[in-house]
C-alpha cells in the first residue's frame, strides 16, 4: 500500500522554520515538529531519477527527499541548461508537498563537473595525488563545485578518501595514494567543494561533499567478496583495528572535525575484525560500531550519512531486516535508487511495529534537513545559472591543464632524453596518444566512461602537435619508424571502468602492459635514437621489460581533458614536479606493496620522481 497522504493543510507563511533569519537549529527542530512519519521517512529516502521519470508526481506523493543521477545519467541534449532544466522540474514537484521541503540533487562531479558534456574535466584523484599539492586540489575543486551547481545539483558523491593498498583494486585510480597523511592532506577538496564556512555551503558556486567510501575501501584484501557481482571492489578488509585505525579510518577525522565534510558514505565492503568480535565479516551499511560509534559519536559528525547505490539490499536477511539493520547502525538517506517506494513503505512499517525508534528517525531527519537549510535550499531551490558560463571556460579548463602538468611523474629521463625540443622529428605512436576517452577513463560523461571522442576535450597527440613542428603519428605504429629523432609511445589502460570492471582478474583486466602496448614499443623504441614512454592508467603498470628499452618513463595517469599538460612537461614548459603517490610494482604477483612492509621492494619507491634535469641512476630506484 501506498504510504497515507500527508495532511493537505499549508503551513503558515509566518511558520519559523520558513524564517531565514532564524538560526539553523532552531528552523529544523520547528519543521521537524511539524512533520509526519510519512514525511520524515520520505526526506530519508533518494531515488534515481529513471525511477521518477515516467511519473514525475511521485516526488510529490512521496515526499521524496533526495533524487540522483546514479552514473552519471544525463539528460538529453547533454547541456549544462538542460540539466538545470532537468533538476528544476524535479524540485517543483518536491516544492508541491504540503511543507514545501526542497529536494537535494545528488551527482558524482568526482574530476571535474564529468557527467556534463563540455565541462572541465580533471585528472582522477591518483593523479591529483601525485601533484603534492594541496592549494591545486582545492581549486580544482572549487572550479568542479561551481560547474556542478550552475548546472543543477547541490549534491556531489565525492571526494574518495579511500587509502588504496592493492593496485589490483579497481578504484585505485580514485584514491589520492596509500598513504593515509597524503589522503589527509588532499582533503583541501572539501573546501573547494563546500568552502571553508557553513556560510560558503549556501553561495550558488558551492555544493555538499560527500567524503567515501567508509571505511576502509581501498584496504580490502585482495579477492575476497561478499557479493555476486563485484569480485574485489566490495570485498572484505581484514585487519586489526590499530592498523584500520592508522590507515583507512585516518582521513576521516580531519574530513569530520577540520574540513566539516556535509555527508558521509558507507563502503559495499565489510570488515572483518583479527583482533577481536566473532570473525564474521560485517558491511559498512550494517556497521554501528563505525558508523554510529565512531563516525557520528567519537568524531562528531553532525552531517548525514548516505548508504550507496542499493546497498542495503546486499545485508543479510529479508527487506525489513535489511532496513532495520541500516538504520539502526546510522544511516540516515537510503539511495535505495530504484525502489523509493519500497523502502519508503517498510520503514513506515518497522517503525509503526516499533521495530524502529522514532528517535533514530528524526536524528536522520535532522541532518539531512540541516543539511538543506545550510545549502540555502529553503530560499534559493533553483538553479542559480549565472554560473553556467564560465562551465569549462578557457580560465577553468587552464587550471585542469596545469593539473595535468603537475601530475605527471618522471620515472626515467636518461641522456637528458627530456625535454624535448619543438625542431626535434617525432614519432608518435600507441592508441593512447590520441583518445580523450581513455584519458578520462570511468564517470566520465558516463558511468564506466568510453573510449574515442567522447568529450570535447584535447588529446595529448594534440598537445604535442601544438608544441613541435614535425609530428608524424601513427596509432598502430605501421608507418614507417626511421628518419625520426624521437619515438614516443603512448601506452596504458585502453577501457575505461569505474567500478567493478576495473578490478585485476575480472573481465581478463590485469597490471601487466597488454601484448600490443608491448609489441609497439618495441618496435619504436628499436627504430629510433631516442624512445620516450608514456602510460595513461588509472594505476601502476608492470613496465619492467619497457623501462630498458625507453630513455624516458612517465606515468601521464588518466589526466582528463586536457592532453596538452602533458606535452607541457615534455617540452619543458613546466619543469616535471609529480611523484608517485602509491609504490610501482616489479610483477603483478608483488601485490600489495606498501610503504613500511616488512620486505619492501618495488620497481619506484612511494614518493618517486625526477625532474628533467636529473637521470634514473641519480634516483632510488629504476
Ligand atoms: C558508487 C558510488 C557512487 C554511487 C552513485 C555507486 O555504485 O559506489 O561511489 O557515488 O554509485 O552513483
Amino acid at each position: 500500500a501506498q504510504p497515507s497522504t500527508p495532511s493537505t493543510a499549508r503551513p503558515a507563511p509566518a511558520a519559523p522554520y520558513l524564517d531565514a533569519r532564524l538560526p539553523v537549529e532552531q528552523r529544523v527542530t520547528d519543521l521537524l515538529g511539524r512533520m509526519t512519519l510519512e514525511e520524515k521517512a520520505g526526506q530519508m529516502t533518494q531515488a534515481s531519477r529513471e525511477a521518477v521519470d515516467g511519473d514525475r508526481a511521485r516526488i510529490t506523493r512521496l515526499g521524496l527527499g533526495a533524487l540522483l543521477s546514479g552514473g552519471g545519467s544525463a539528460p538529453s541534449p547533454n547541456t549544462p541548461a538542460a540539466w538545470a532544466d532537468m533538476v528544476d522540474a524535479y524540485q517543483r514537484r518536491a516544492l508541491a508537498t504540503r511543507l514545501r521541503i526542497p529536494l537535494l540533487y545528488g551527482t558524482d562531479s568526482v574530476h571535474g563537473n564529468n557527467n556534463v558534456l563540455g565541462a572541465t574535466v580533471f585528472p582522477h584523484n591518483i593523479a591529483m595525488g601525485a601533484t603534492r599539492d594541496p592549494a591545486l586540489v582545492r581549486e580544482a575543486a572549487r572550479i568542479t563545485a561551481a560547474e556542478t551547481r550552475a548546472s543543477g545539483p547541490q549534491w556531489v558523491f565525492a571526494p574518495c578518501l579511500c587509502v588504496v593498498r592493492d593496485d589490483r583494486w579497481g578504484r585505485t585510480y580514485e584514491s589520492y595514494g596509500e598513504d593515509p597523511r597524503l589522503v589527509e592532506s588532499m582533503e583541501t577538496v572539501i573546501d573547494g567543494l563546500q568552502g571553508t564556512s557553513v556560510k560558503d555551503r549556501a553561495r550558488p558556486d558551492h555544493v555538499l561533499a560527500t567524503a567515501k567510501h567508509f571505511a576502509g575501501d581501498g584496504d580490502t584484501t585482495y579477492g575476497t567478496s561478499t557479493t555476486k557481482s563485484y569480485t574485489i571492489d566490495q570485498g572484505v578488509t581484514v585487519t586489526d583495528r590499530r592498523h584500520f585505525e592508522r590507515v583507512d579510518l585516518a582521513p576521516y577525522g580531519p574530513a569530520v572535525r577540520r574540513h566539516h565534510v556535509g555527508s558521509v558514505m558507507p563502503s559495499y565492503s565489510s570488515v572483518r575484525w583479527t583482533d577481536h568480535g566473532d570473525g564474521t565479516p560485517v558491511r559498512m551499511s550494517a556497521n554501528r560500531e563505525l558508523l554510529t560509534g565512531t563516525l557520528k559519536g567519537r568524531m562528531g559528525f553532525t552531517g548525514l550519512v548516505v548508504s550507496d547505490w542499493e546497498a542495503i539490499g546486499e545485508l543479510p536477511g529479508d527487506y525489513p531486516d535489511q532496513v532495520r539493520a541500516a538504520v539502526d547502525a546510522g544511516i540516515d538517506m537510503f539511495m535505495e535508487a530504484d525502489h523509493p517506494a519500497r523502502f519508503l513503505r517498510t520503514l513506515i512499517a518497522e517503525v509503526r511495529a516499533g521495530r524502529v525508534p522514532l528517535t533514530r528517525v528524526d536524528d536522520a531527519v535532522r541532518r539531512i534537513l540541516r543539511a538543506k537549510f545550510e545549502l540555502g535550499l529553503f530560499e534559493h531551490p533553483f538553479t542559480d545559472r549565472r554560473g553556467a558560463h564560465a562551465i569549462g571556460s578557457q580560465a577553468h579548463r587552464a587550471v585542469a591543464r596545469r593539473a595535468v602538468a603537475e601530475s605527471q611523474v618522471l620515472l626515467k629521463n636518461d641522456r637528458h632524453a627530456l625535454p624535448l625540443k619543438p625542431s626535434q622529428r617525432l614519432y608518435v605512436a600507441g592508441v593512447n596518444a590520441d583518445d580523450v576517452g581513455n584519458q578520462g577513463g570511468g564517470w566520465t560523461v558516463t558511468w564506466q566512461g568510453a573510449s574515442g571522442h567522447t568529450f570535447p576535450g584535447t588529446s595529448i597527440l594534440r598537445g604535442i602537435r601544438h608544441a613541435a613542428r614535425h609530428v608524424t603519428y601513427s596509432a598502430d605504429a605501421s608507418a614507417p619508424v626511421r628518419g625520426h629523432d624521437v619515438g614516443i609511445v603512448v601506452v596504458g589502460e585502453t577501457s575505461p571502468y569505474a567500478e567493478g570492471e576495473g578490478d585485476v582478474g575480472n573481465h581478463g583486466r590485469t597490471l601487466n602492459l597488454s601484448p600490443r602496448d608491448r609489441a609497439t614499443v618495441d618496435r619504436v623504441c628499436r627504430s629510433v635514437p631516442t624512445c620516450v614512454v608514456l602510460d595513461v592508467a588509472g594505476r601502476p603498470q608492470i613496465v619492467t621489460d619497457e623501462l630498458g628499452k625507453a630513455a624516458a618513463f612517465v606515468m601521464a595517469w588518466l589526466p582528463g581533458g586536457e592532453g596538452e599538460g602533458v606535452a607541457d612537461v615534455l617540452f619543458g614548459k613546466r619543469p616535471f614536479t609529480g611523484k608517485l603517490p602509491v609504490s610501482w610494482p616489479r610483477s603483478e604477483a608483488q601485490e600489495p606493496v606498501n610503504v613500511g612492509d616488512r620486505h619492501y621492494d618495488p620497481l619506484f619507491p612511494y614518493g618517486y620522481g625526477l625532474t628533467a634535469k636529473g637521470s634514473s641512476r641519480a634516483g632510488t630506484a629504476g
